[in-house]
């Protein structure tokens, strides 16, 4: 009779065991989890913030593309006489040879001591 009592005791005693080492296990893959969503959500976080840069670099590129476009525009003017693309600043068209006149004249400046 005492035999069989050993007996399930040890066996009990055996479950305990299994189950704290199942546990410890499990435990540690719990904290191995833990760390890695902390990682994810860190990265969530800078992933927005990239969106949210790269988002506002694109405004501005648009911005620049905006004024080099109207900067081609002004460089390029069309010969009045031959209709040709000539520099905004080419006194003489040098396809026609025809003078050039300025789109927007200069104003006669007022003298400061007047
Ligand atoms: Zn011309």
């Amino acid at each position: 009779m005492k035999m069989e009592e050993d007996a399930t005791v040890m066996s009990k005693l055996e479950c305990l065991k299994e189950i704290r080492s199942r546990t410890i296990h499990l435990e540690k893959v719990k904290s191995r989890l833990r760390q890695e969503i902390e990682a994810t959500e860190g990265e969530e976080k800078c992933l927005i913030e990239y969106r949210h840069e790269m988002e506002l670099l694109l405004q501005e590129k648009m911005a620049h593309v905006e004024e080099l476009r109207q900067i081609h525009a002004d460089i390029n003017i069309s010969c009045l006489s031959c209709h040709q693309q000539i520099h905004r600043n080419a006194p003489i068209c040098p396809l026609c040879k025809a003078k050039s006149r300025s789109r927007n004249p200069k104003k006669p400046k007022r003298k400061l001591d007047d």
